[in-house]
């Protein structure tokens, strides 16, 4: 299986997933067509289906015009069918979807909210729940259904890689710095990102394990992330929610 991602918009990642045993290849959300199309065409891939995370349009924008264009299946949530657009396939979480995905329940940033589970691939497509370095905001769900998404997402084995729908990796390691990250990792971090940026290469597809030195989302347990989010001795849900607050407020 490859994994293809492909920069959208200003700062949105969509990614194509092809299993060249079957010829088979699936998009995960469709922010803009044009760059997805051109990466299809110069991978000589043909789109088979496209899976949604949450009903944002920067993640649906373009599904209308790729459905026309390739003819491929959209799959998306049965509980947020009303605010996607139409689907092929309704999906919940805990179903199994062509080509290995698990679906699973991730909401916070929004209530309809899942990501994608390849366990053959050790690949979780996180969207905007579990970010690089970060967590989505928390448009429509609360602190505590955001803590169990994380909670969820941390039983997965160390070194699947988070795939998400942004990047946003300088800015939230920027902002993780303030919550005791691990210094070694946070001192490597700092001296890749420019060098990412300065080559165009992606910045998602960190491993669990790694997250679990940086991300202060993951850290909401630990005694020194509490003190630095200003809640010493609070529940690592209070610090989740803590952090969070001042992320919106930054
Ligand atoms: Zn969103």
């Amino acid at each position: 299986m490859t994994i293809e991602i492909v920069r959208c918009l200003q700062d949105n990642y969509a990614y194509l997933v092809h299993d060249p045993a079957t010829g088979e290849t699936t998009l995960i959300d469709a922010p803009e067509a044009a760059p997805i199309l051109a990466a299809l065409n110069r991978l000589g891939w043909s789109l088979s289906r496209i899976y949604i995370t949450h009903h944002h349009n920067d993640h649906i924008g373009a599904v209308p015009e790729l459905v026309e264009k390739t003819g491929a299946k959209v799959y998306g949530a049965e509980a947020d069918a009303p605010r996607l657009p139409p689907l092929d396939h309704a999906f919940a979480p805990g179903d199994t979807l062509p080509g290995g995905a698990e679906v699973l329940h991730a909401p916070g940033h929004t209530i309809g909210h899942v990501a994608f589970h390849y366990p053959d691939r050790a690949a979780l497509f996180s969207a905007d729940s579990l970010m690089t370095h970060g967590c989505g905001r928390l448009f429509e769900g609360t602190p505590d259904q955001m803590f169990d998404t994380i909670e969820r997402f941390n039983q997965l084995p160390d070194q699947t890689r988070i795939l998400s729908g942004h990047d946003y990796a300088t800015a939230n390691l920027a902002f993780a710095a303030k919550y005791a990250p691990d210094p070694d990792a946070l001192a490597a971090r700092q001296a890749e990102l420019p060098v990412l940026a300065e080559k165009n290469l992606p910045t998602t597809g960190t491993t669990l394990e790694s997250e679990r030195l940086l991300n202060p989302y993951l850290r909401c347990h630990l005694p020194e992330v509490a003190k630095a989010a200003g809640v010493p001795g609070g529940s690592a849900r209070d610090v989740l929610a803590a952090i969070r607050r001042q992320k919106d407020n930054a």
